[in-house]
């Protein structure tokens, strides 16, 4: 059975929309399950119907016209039970309907399985017989998984077709695409649609107008590719058997030979991109190789795939070098890196938009660091579908709406101009302390990583960097940075900012932030080798940067170095050790060090628990609410399936973060928080209450926190922050948090518009 399930998902994944698809679908598992019929219904919520879409073994003209009322029938019981029906006789059964319009004798057999993805019914997927059957568990099990398979494929086509009802309309029609979550802002701009280099078999279709130039682009791709293969294996020749280049040979024979290069031709000229067109072509004939008996064929199956997969890559690589951004691009992907967004220049980027990711992944913070809105997590974007088009990009309603009406757009417009100038009305804080109303008074600085946001930081009044991810800098780069270019770097962050304070954190790479250069692939990338955990292993890297820092901080005397990822004492010292061998060294080599304050971030659960002892060695604490977040819930900071959970202002965390701000405080230690937390309205409003020194945020949110804490009494905030700590959930503790601001005049701060 998992043979045939893993057949069918190949042959649905080569398939271009949902007809295709659910076709596929039918035949397969008729085949299978050696039954009458197949079906697939899908449930359209707006007219209250599930709609016969697909059938195989039902009268043709049937599909489109069986309609069944939600509920109705044993098909709407398996989709309001939300699990599967399957019964022996089905015109025996109380909810059993004849259905006039199949024109069919009854079917006796019946099994039914939800197609459900995120909790919503997308619609059922129905097998039946003439005679009576039970269908075995294992049948209802390959139902089932079959059914959950297909819900992720659907999602995509549904939208897809939505689109080309759209391109009919001659672009007047609008849709809207929700995401999970946002960094806040609006913009319209253009998508530009960006790609992983991403495997082969999760690369989307996507139409194109010039098939020839199309066509001659995967033309030179596959003559590129057999040029290497026949370098490689003349390489090989001393290294390697005539056997073992064998392969290589077999490579440019598949390259040479028509059915891959014809039929990805074929589908170009159909007007889909060649990444597209090679990958249905590729999983054709991969599963044709598969399918036979000859073992030896079966793993041919195997170089198809990589072939491909070499093919796409070079199609990739040629078309990343040099790619020119419209002026106001929106970034749109599947997935898009830290690498694809800062590829973009600053003054181009108007919006991120993407099917993966969450809010806090580090893509969201840059996004924030640069201002830009974005909305992640919007499972049925058609990313391929979409270069081109007009987009806004609403992160307040975490909505993206495609192509706006005349009417729409010009609204936006207004509420864009509404935005700046509520900015533009903040403006006069800049230079104002951030003091609440009863006088208590506490630093807001800037998270930073980047020349674009730290000069724009300084020209914005901001009085100190709280946070310093110097890891951005080694992303812009092929190789790691040597000590004399990063003493350079740090020298010029702890320039521009003198006299204010910067806190410079030591390479946080690993979990969503692997070093193109540096790959490091993992099962469990969070829970595995990241932070200051590669640090230690790596005490070579570790040492230069430590180097660097204290030779840019003997010059300025502003340096702090934050320690991101300690989970245990040992860390610590072992961290400690090393920068005092650093500045040992640098003393020998005849620099005067000056040494730098030094703080841990509190971000991992162990540090919390271990703070006593932890703080005891330092001089400050930072509390990195992002990953603090993630650890304690358990939840994938990146993982847009369960951003839902994700959410700072869960009882747990701020039981945590309170503690962590206590005991700081209790030994005379300065405490900060630099996670998006800070920045978050009521995030910053309950971390003000808390008692915290100082908040580091996106340069963008800084002067809207500066004017929360101007309006608003800090015995009131104390209060609220009693009152919400004994709430048991997130959600309620952020509509009380924002019912606050509202009856403080801050509601600006959540919504847009007067
Ligand atoms: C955090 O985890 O809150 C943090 C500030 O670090 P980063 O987001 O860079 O992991
Ligand atoms: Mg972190």
């Amino acid at each position: 059975m998992l043979d045939i399930l893993r057949r069918i998902v190949q042959d649905i994944n080569a398939t271009r929309n949902l007809g295709e698809a659910l076709n596929v679908v039918v035949a397969e598992v008729k085949a299978a399950l050696h039954t009458d019929v197949c079906s697939v219904y899908m449930t359209d919520h707006a007219r209250g119907e599930h709609v016969l879409m697909a059938s195989d073994g039902l009268r043709p003209g049937a599909v489109g016209k069986v309609r069944l009322k939600i509920g109705q029938g044993l098909t709407g019981l398996a989709a309001s039970r939300v699990e599967p029906v399957n019964v022996e006789n089905a015109p025996a059964h109380p909810a059993f309907r004849y259905i006039a319009a199949t024109g069919e004798a009854p079917f006796h057999g019946f099994i039914g399985v939800p197609i459900i993805r995120r909790r919503k019914v997308l619609g059922v997927l129905v097998a039946q017989q003439r005679e009576q059957r039970k269908y075995t568990a294992d049948e209802e099990s390959f139902l089932v998984t079959l059914a959950a398979q297909l819900a992720g494929c659907i999602n995509q086509t549904e939208i897809r077709q939505a689109l080309d009802r759209l391109d009919g309309d001659a672009l007047s029609g609008t849709l809207f695409l929700e995401g999970v979550a946002s960094a806040r802002g609006l913009a319209i701009g253009e998508a530009v649609v960006v790609f992983p280099s991403a495997a082969l078999e999760r690369v989307p279709d996507k139409d194109i107008d010039d098939v020839d130039a199309e066509a001659s682009r995967f033309r030179q791709a596959v003559a590129a590719e057999l040029a290497e293969l026949q370098r490689l294996s003349e390489r090989m020749r001393l290294l390697l058997s005539a056997g073992d280049r064998a392969l290589f040979d077999a490579y440019a024979l598949l390259l040479s030979s028509d059915s891959l290069v014809n039929g990805t031709l074929e589908r170009i000229y159909t007007g889909n991109w060649a990444p597209g067109a090679l990958r249905a072509t590729v999983l054709e004939y991969a599963n044709i190789f598969t399918e036979m008996d000859d073992p030896y064929l079966r793993e041919r199956a195997a170089d198809i795939l990589d072939l491909g997969q070499r093919l796409l890559n070079r199609l990739h690589e040629e078309q990343t070098v040099d790619r020119q951004y419209p002026d106001n691009a929106v970034l749109m992907g599947e997935e898009i890196s830290v690498s694809q967004l800062l590829d973009v220049p600053p003054e181009k980027l108007k919006g991120l938009v993407s099917v993966r990711g969450t809010g806090a992944s580090h893509v969201a913070l840059l996004a924030r660091g640069l201002g830009v809105p974005a909305v992640f997590g919007v499972s049925n974007l058609p990313p391929g579908r979409l270069n081109g088009r007009e987009v806004v990009v609403d992160g307040y309603t975490v909505r993206v709406c495609i192509q706006p009406s005349p009417a729409l757009r010009q609204e936006y417009l207004k509420l864009i101009t509404e935005e700046a100038e509520l900015s533009q009305g903040l403006q006069h804080l800049r230079d104002l302390p951030a003091e609440t109303l009863d006088g208590h008074g506490l630093a807001l600085h800037a998270n930073s990583g980047l020349f674009a946001d730290i000069a724009a930081a300084r020209n914005s009044g901001v009085r100190g960097v709280g946070l310093y991810r110097s890891e951005l800098h080694f992303f812009l780069r092929d190789r790691f940075p040597g000590e004399e270019e990063q003493t350079t770097l740090y020298t010029r962050v702890l320039r521009i900012m003198d006299p204010h304070p910067v806190v410079l954190r030591t390479l946080d790479i690993g979990g969503d932030k692997p070093l193109p250069y540096f790959p490091i692939s993992e099962q469990n990338p969070y829970l595995g080798w990241r932070g200051i955990r590669i640090s230690l292993d790596q005490p070579d890297l570790f040492k230069t940067q430590l180097r660097a820092m204290l030779r840019a901080g003997s010059h300025y005397a502003n340096l702090s170095i934050l320690l991101p990822m300690i989970g245990s004492v040992m860390e610590l010292r072992e961290a400690l050790a090393l920068l005092d061998s650093a500045r040992a060294e640098l003393e020998a080599e005849g620099l005067v060090v000056r040494m730098p304050r030094l703080g841990i971030m509190v971000e991992v659960p162990s540090a919390v628990y271990q703070i006593d002892a932890l703080i005891r060695l330092v001089d400050f604490a930072s509390i990195g609410s992002n990953d603090l977040t993630q650890y304690l819930l358990a939840v994938d900071r990146n993982n847009d399936r369960v951003a839902k959970l994700y959410d700072p202002l869960h009882p747990a965390v701020l039981a945590a973060i309170r503690q962590v701000v206590e005991r700081v405080r209790a030994v005379g230690k300065p405490v900060s928080v630099c996670g998006e937390m800070a920045g978050d309205p009521a995030g910053a409003l309950l971390l003000t209450a808390m008692g915290v020194d100082s908040l580091s945020m996106n340069l963008g949110s800084l002067l809207k926190i500066k004017w929360l804490i101007r309006s608003i009494r800090y015995e009131a905030a104390q209060a609220l922050l009693d009152e919400v700590l004994i709430l048991d959930s997130a959600a309620a503790i952020r509509d009380c948090a924002n019912a606050f601001l509202d009856q403080h005049g801050l509601g600006g701060l959540l919504r847009i518009g007067k």
